[in-house]
């Protein structure tokens, strides 16, 4: 046995937690919003709320922290304005975390997981294995973070990090709720993506709790084979249930899905995945985000040509699937998608 308290962590509580938190305290409820209003615009430490009383400040340091994450490295894109974090949490795991700017605004991609189980061919983020889920605190401090350094507000999240959000169910959704309450970082859901891989019980969860959050879909493959030797998960939640699931999605919430599909050269960027997947997804409202696969050092798979995936896309579209090349920022360091890793220093 450790004479070790573990320390209520007051960033992972919502506002009502925290008025609860603060009765049990025997404290009035107000000073609840009080320090959630602080801890959300910006207070690192207890002596930053200057109106909350100086005694009950003392009696929180004792029983409470405010997780904070430690700057490891920040690189930064010499062709765009994106910037990537490394950040050190408490126990010495790392995270990282993007910042870009666009024209409507700044956006970040936040990770969910330390790691990944996920195992897909083509990514960076699965090659150390999970090792372990992030709180809701955790990611918050990361949107929370990057706004300090940054000293800009941060108006869109995309959950695109490493790790899978729906194997992180609870704490994500922990998460959106902390940004989007109104005394907190009050972001509009709508700002807000999430990309899963294809956790079906969650996406039909996550479409009946969270039908405003854009849901951006791993798709990858053209048919189920081929998916489940570049997404070990098709195995388990294979590809016709899947796209039942994206299905019923459009239908519940009255929103477009967004399917990531990942070009790797001579794979699943050939004609016949063209018609297979024009197939798959005609008459649904949808887009396809195609993505030239980066260069992950570790594998042997290579990208789809710039061009090629240009041509590729107008092929879809004339067919009458949207679909666009997405535009890669943060290459250069490292910091696009699927590029992220547990240590990024190796
Ligand atoms: N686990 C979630 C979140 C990760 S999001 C998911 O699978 O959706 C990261 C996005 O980048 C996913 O669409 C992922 O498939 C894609 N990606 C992974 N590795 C990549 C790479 N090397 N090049 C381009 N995109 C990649």
């Amino acid at each position: 046995m450790t004479d070790q308290v573990i320390k209520a962590d007051l960033k992972n509580m919502t506002r009502d937690e925290l008025k609860a938190y603060m009765k049990e305290l025997g404290q009035p409820a107000f000073r609840g919003e009080q320090i959630f209003t602080w801890i959300h615009g910006n207070a690192t430490e207890f002596d930053h709320m200057t109106n909350v009383p100086q005694k009950l400040r003392e009696q929180l340091q004792e029983r409470c922290k405010i997780t904070c994450h430690e700057i490891v490295t920040v690189q930064s894109s010499k062709t765009d304005g994106t910037k990537k974090y490394l950040f050190r949490l408490e126990d010495g795991n790392t995270i990282e975390s993007v910042f870009m700017k666009y024209k409507f605004g700044n956006s970040i991609c936040v990770s969910t997981q330390a790691g990944c189980r996920m195992g897909c061919k083509f990514c960076a983020s699965t090659i150390g294995g999970l090792c372990r889920n992030l709180t809701a605190a955790e990611i918050l401090e990361e949107v929370l973070a990057v706004q300090r350094d940054t000293g800009e507000r941060i108006s869109h999240i995309v959950l695109m990090g490493s790790g899978e959000p729906f194997d992180n169910y609870d704490n994500v959704t922990k998460f959106l709720q902390l940004v989007h309450d109104p005394k907190g970082l009050n972001l509009s859901l709508r700002n807000i993506t999430l990309s899963t891989c294809g956790i079906l019980p969650n996406m039909k969860r996550f479409g009946d709790e969270f039908p405003q959050v854009n849901l951006a879909v791993s798709l990858h493959a053209s048919n189920s084979e081929l998916r489940s030797q570049l997404m070990p998960v098709n195995r388990r939640y294979p590809m016709d249930e899947l796209m039942e699931v994206c299905r019923e999605h459009v239908n519940k919430t009255g929103r477009r899905i967004t399917f990531e599909y990942t070009l790797v050269k001579g794979v699943n960027d050939k004609e016949e995945n063209l018609n297979q997947l024009t197939k798959l997804l005609a008459g649904m409202n949808c887009h396809v985000n195609l993505i030239p696969m980066n260069p992950v050092s570790e594998r042997d798979l290579k990208g789809t040509d710039r061009k090629f995936a240009e041509e590729f896309c107008k092929k879809l579209e004339k067919r009458g699937i949207q679909a666009t090349v997405r535009r890669e920022l943060g290459s250069d360091i490292d910091a696009a998608c699927g590029q992220l890793r547990l240590n990024s220093q190796k």
